[in-house]
């Protein structure tokens, strides 16, 4: 038999003790009176005193497993008192028991998740600044072995160095805004601006390393895609979007082919502005699409590396967008170019 509550204990061990006392009492010749008069007192008497003494002891068992699973200190009157009217005490702590596990359970798991997470975040830092820095060391250390009075090499050298130490810098700055980004410390400043007024003056900027590689950039969705294009208004942080079209374009001239073209196009869609970025470069294999915004993912590392880039300009670009509250996808086909759209709202 299951004895689940103090009750049906007191219940058993006050019968026990009513039964032998009447026993005892008929033994000694009592009246019928006498018998039932000391079933009933001794139960009664019994089932008091056991029913207090069960309960005392229950509450200063259960003491230290509610003070853990609430994590503060609870005064056993206290205890008594929250369980006063509780007849299934044990049912009730395994209940708690059982939130409580499932919520360290789960705690444990996102602690585990945190530290991998900061493990490897820190493992791809120092692995990409490690390069960068030695380079500067290897560069100076030769200079100054001599390499210093050697015409050939002095300004190759310093001028490798300083590359190495701009990389640096780009790995930095984009680190910075990353970590902001993530720990929402920046606060969006949201206007009204013409969206392709910025475009262009991104454009103007890269317009020297699109002509590197002999990159054609159209905006607008007419073949020759030149401005004037008519204003398209949108709400959103100005300075933030302007860094969207940096990246996303920047890329399209790293990841493109010689020859090939970049376009930026509009898509209105009711309250929406579809923002779309096409070039004709080398795209991205079906099973990279859903991880290029990962930091530190890179689908051809030496390219990337060659290239100046970071492997953070897309998890920047995808933490603005969805800053905003809006969305960026992906279309690409390895070989044939690739297509970044993302959402803003109309003004
Ligand atoms: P990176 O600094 O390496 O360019 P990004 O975060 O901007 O880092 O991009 C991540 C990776 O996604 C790149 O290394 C590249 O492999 C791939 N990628 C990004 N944009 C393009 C693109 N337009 N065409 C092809 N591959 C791209």
């Amino acid at each position: 038999m299951k004895i689940k509550t103090i009750k049906s204990a007191s219940y058993i061990v006050s019968s026990v003790a009513g039964a032998l006392a009447a026993g005892f009492s008929l033994l000694a010749g009592g009246a019928w009176w006498v018998v039932l008069a000391a079933l009933v007192i001794v139960f009664t008497i019994i089932y008091s005193i056991s029913d207090l003494v069960l309960r005392k002891f229950v509450i200063y068992k259960l003491k230290p497993v509610y003070q853990i699973v609430h994590s503060r200190n609870i005064k056993t009157s206290q205890l008594e008192h929250e369980l006063a009217h509780k007849e299934e005490m044990l049912d009730d702590i395994k209940v708690d028991i059982r939130a409580w596990e499932e919520h360290n359970r789960n705690e444990i798991a996102r602690l585990k998740d945190n530290e991998r997470f900061r493990k490897e975040y820190v493992g791809n830092v120092a692995h990409e600044i490690k390069t960068p820095v030695f380079n500067v060391q290897g560069y100076i250390s030769t200079l100054l072995d001599g390499g210093l009075e050697d015409p050939s090499i002095n300004r190759q050298y310093l001028e490798r160095a300083e590359k190495s130490i701009d990389r640096l810098i780009n790995i930095v700055q984009d680190l910075d805004q990353i970590s902001k980004l993530e720990s929402g410390i920046l606060k969006l400043n949201l206007e009204r601006f013409d969206i392709v007024e910025i475009v262009r003056e991104v454009i103007e900027t890269l317009e020297i390393e699109a002509e590197r590689k002999h990159i054609t950039i159209k905006v607008g969705n007419s073949p020759g895609g030149t401005f004037p294009l008519a204003p398209i208004y949108v709400v959103a942080d100005k300075h933030y979007v302007s860094q969207i079209f940096v990246n996303l374009i920047i890329n399209s001239i790293n990841y493109g082919n010689e020859d090939g073209s970049t376009r930026i196009s509009f898509v209105d869609m009711f309250d929406k502005i579809l923002v779309e970025v096409a070039d004709t470069g080398v795209g991205i294999a079906k099973d990279d699409i859903p991880r290029v915004f990962e930091r530190f993912y890179r689908t051809d590392k030496s390219r990337s590396r060659e290239q100046g880039g970071t492997g953070l300009g897309l998890a920047i670009v995808k933490h603005i967008v969805e800053a905003h509250g809006e969305t960026i996808t992906l279309r690409s086909e390895l070989g044939k170019g690739s297509t970044f759209s993302f959402s803003l709202t109309k003004a």
